[in-house]
């Protein structure tokens, strides 16, 4: 929290005479809101980094700090949680590929194409 955000939320707490009216509670409950929804934007990167963090913590675990961002991004930001989805699957789908190709899928070129690419190449110098 902010500190004037910390203030306020102390001097609500720590109120000796009741407020006013309702009014001065909705302003107050309001400015409170604001302050939140300003601490938990500053915390939260922006697209671009979230995205970049979320490639990044793949290869090795981000600091508290961007995870923490990274979390208050995610929880407000539904193309960012979406693209993290697909960044997972196409992971995982990428590490469950054999090393090998199957058998019959990469025997090379067969010898008769590549007779006739040694001649096209050849030709094509003349
Ligand atoms: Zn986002």
């Amino acid at each position: 929290m902010l500190p004037d955000a910390r203030e306020d939320a102390h001097k609500v707490a720590h109120r000796s005479q009741p407020p006013a009216d309702a009014a001065a509670i909705g302003r107050m409950r309001m400015r409170l809101l604001m302050k939140l929804k300003e601490t938990l934007g500053a915390l939260s990167p922006n697209c671009r980094e979230a995205v970049r963090l979320q490639s990044e913590q793949m290869d090795h675990p981000l600091g508290w700090w961007q995870r923490l961002g990274l979390k208050v991004h995610l929880m407000l930001c539904t193309w960012c949680r979406r693209y993290g989805r697909q960044l997972r699957f196409l992971r995982s789908a990428s590490q469950n590929q054999p090393e090998e190709p199957p058998a019959g899928v990469a025997q090379g070129m067969p010898p008769a194409v590549r007779e006739r690419l040694a001649e096209r190449l050849r030709n094509a110098g003349k």
